[in-house]
C-alpha cells in the first residue's frame, strides 16, 4: 500500500486531514475503479461532467489524431489554429440565440471570469465605465478564481480569501424551500423574489450594475430549480435596465437537462452564455463563452478605441482539447444524446418520487439527468449536514459514488447512462439509505 499521506493541496477537500485520498485509476461506461480494484457506479459524472463516460474510443482517437497533427498553437495577433476556429463555428451553429463569437478558455471558472470582464468591457465602449456591479444568487455557483468565486455564494468559497464582494451584490436564492417563502404559492413567491431583485438594483443604483448571472438549474447550490416564470419576470427587469443576463451553462449545457442547452428549455434570452464541462465530456479541458451578437459587436467596437483586446489565455483554443470538444459535439448530435437524457430521465424521476414523504426527506427535485434528495437530519435527530454525509459513506460501501451539499445528495451520472443502469444506481442509494436511517450507527 502507499503510504497514507496526500502532498498535493487537494481542491474542495477538507486539508486538515492529511490521510491519503480515495483514489481512482481506471474508468469505463458509466463506471470508475480505485488504487483498491473496487468498481463504483459514477453517479455524478466525475464533477457532472464526464457525459459520454470514461470510455468513448473517438475522443481518445479525435486526441492522438491532433497531438500527432499540431499538439499546440495558441491564438493571438489575429493567428490561430484550425480547430479552434472550426470549433468556434460549430458552437455558433448550436447555440440556443444568435452569438457573435467564442472566447475559448479552459475552465467553468475562466468562463465565468470572462464572461464578468466582456459585460464590463461592453458597458465601457458604450461610454458607461460605472457599470461594473455584478448580482448573482446567494446560492449561486460559479467557479473559485477572483471573479466567479466573488459571484459565487457559498460561504465556504468566501471564507479566508478576501473576495471582491465590494462589486458582487447577492440576490435571494430562488429556492421554493427558501423559509422566507414559506408556504407561499409560486407567484406569491415570484413576486416576493422580484421585489427583492428590484430593491437590490435600486439600492445599488441600476447605472452601476453590469450584469446578472445565474444558472438555469442551480447545481452546487443544492439543485435549486426556481420557480415557474422566474427567469421571464427577471428577464423583464433585467432588460429594463441595461443590464446583460450572463447565463452559466457549465453544468446544464451539451444534453444534461435534456436539451442541447437549458436556456432554450427555461425560455431564457441571455446576452452571454458560458460552458465548459459537458463540451469535452471533460476528457480535457476547455470552456467556451458564447456572446451574443450585440456584446460581440461592442467588444469589438470598444477595441478600436485601445488596439488590441486584452483578454487570452495561452491556452485558449488549444488544438487538442478543441479537437475533442468537435468530436464530442458530433457524438452528442449523432446519438441524440439530449433526447436519450430525455427518454432515460423517468428512470431517474421514479426513483426519486420514492422517496417523497421519507421520515428524513424534505425535498426531492430532478430535471433531465439532474437529481437531488434533501435530507431532514434533524428528524432522525441529527446535525445538520451529518445524514448527507452518513448516506454518501453508505452508498460508497455499496459501489456508487455521490456527491452532497449539505444535507442535498445530488444525481448527475453521466449521461449515456441506460434506464436499466439508473434504476440499479437509484436502488443502490435506496439501500444506503436505509443503511443509514435505520441504523442509528451510521
Ligand atoms: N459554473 C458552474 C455552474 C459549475 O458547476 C462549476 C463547477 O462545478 C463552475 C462554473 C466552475 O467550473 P470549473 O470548476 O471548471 O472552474
Amino acid at each position: 500500500m502507499p503510504e497514507a499521506i496526500s502532498h498535493m493541496l487537494e481542491p474542495h477537500s477538507a486539508l486538515y486531514l492529511d490521510t491519503r485520498p480515495h483514489v481512482i485509476t481506471e474508468g469505463s461506461g458509466i463506471e470508475v475503479r480505485d488504487e483498491d480494484g473496487q468498481s463504483f457506479v459514477d453517479g455524478v459524472a466525475g464533477l457532472w461532467s464526464v457525459t459520454l463516460g470514461y470510455s468513448e474510443p473517438r475522443l481518445v482517437e479525435a486526441a492522438t489524431r491532433q497531438m500527432n497533427k499540431l499538439p499546440f498553437y495558441g491564438s493571438f495577433n489575429h493567428r490561430t489554429n484550425d480547430v479552434a476556429l472550426a470549433l468556434a463555428a460549430d458552437l455558433v451553429d448550436i447555440a440556443p440565440i444568435p452569438m457573435g463569437k467564442v472566447f475559448f478558455g479552459n475552465s467553468g471558472s475562466d468562463a465565468n471570469d470572462s464572461a464578468i470582464k466582456f459585460a464590463r468591457y461592453y458597458h465601457w465602449s458604450q461610454g458607461r465605465p460605472e457599470r461594473r456591479k455584478i448580482i448573482s444568487h446567494s446560492c449561486g455557483y460559479h467557479g473559485t478564481t477572483l471573479a466567479a468565486g466573488s459571484a459565487t455564494g457559498l460561504p465556504h468559497i468566501h471564507h479566508g480569501f478576501g473576495l471582491d464582494t465590494g462589486d458582487f451584490l447577492s440576490a435571494h436564492c430562488p429556492n421554493p424551500l427558501h423559509p422566507s417563502s414559506r408556504g407561499m404559492s409560486e407567484s406569491e413567491q415570484v413576486d416576493w423574489l422580484m421585489e427583492d431583485f428590484e430593491n437590490l438594483i435600486e439600492e445599488a443604483g441600476p447605472e452601476t450594475v453590469a450584469a446578472f448571472i445565474s444558472e438555469p438549474i442551480l447545481g452546487a447550490g443544492g439543485l435549486i430549480i426556481p420557480p415557474a416564470g422566474y427567469f421571464a419576470r427577471l428577464q423583464e427587469i433585467l432588460a429594463r435596465h441595461d443590464i446583460l443576463f450572463i447565463a452559466d451553462e457549465v453544468i446544464t449545457g451539451y444534453g444534461r437537462t435534456g436539451s442541447m442547452f437549458a436556456t432554450t428549455e427555461f425560455g431564457l434570452s441571455p446576452d452571454i452564455i458560458t460552458t465548459a464541462k459537458g463540451l469535452s465530456s471533460s476528457y480535457l479541458p476547455i470552456s467556451a463563452t458564447l456572446v451574443g451578437e450585440r456584446v460581440s459587436a461592442a467588444l469589438a467596437e470598444g477595441s478600436k478605441q485601445i488596439g488590441t483586446f486584452g483578454h487570452g489565455f495561452t491556452y485558449s483554443g488549444h488544438p487538442v482539447p478543441a479537437a475533442v470538444a468537435r468530436e464530442t459535439l458530433a457524438i452528442v448530435r449523432e446519438r441524440d444524446i439530449p433526447g436519450h437524457v430525455r427518454d432515460v430521465a423517468p428512470h431517474l424521476a421514479r426513483g426519486l418520487d420514492k422517496f417523497r414523504g421519507s421520515e428524513a426527506v424534505r425535498d426531492v427535485r430532478g430535471h433531465g439527468l439532474l437529481g437531488g434528495v434533501e435530507f431532514d437530519a434533524a428528524a432522525v435527530g441529527r446535525e445538520p449536514g451529518q445524514l448527507g454525509q452518513a448516506v454518501l459513506r453508505a452508498a460508497k460501501e455499496r459501489g456508487l459514488l455521490l456527491r452532497a451539499m449539505g444535507d442535498t445528495v445530488v444525481f448527475a451520472p453521466p449521461l449515456i447512462i441506460t434506464g436499466e443502469q439508473i434504476d440499479d444506481l437509484m436502488e443502490r442509494f435506496t439501500a444506503a439509505y436505509h443503511d443509514v436511517v435505520d441504523s442509528p450507527r451510521l
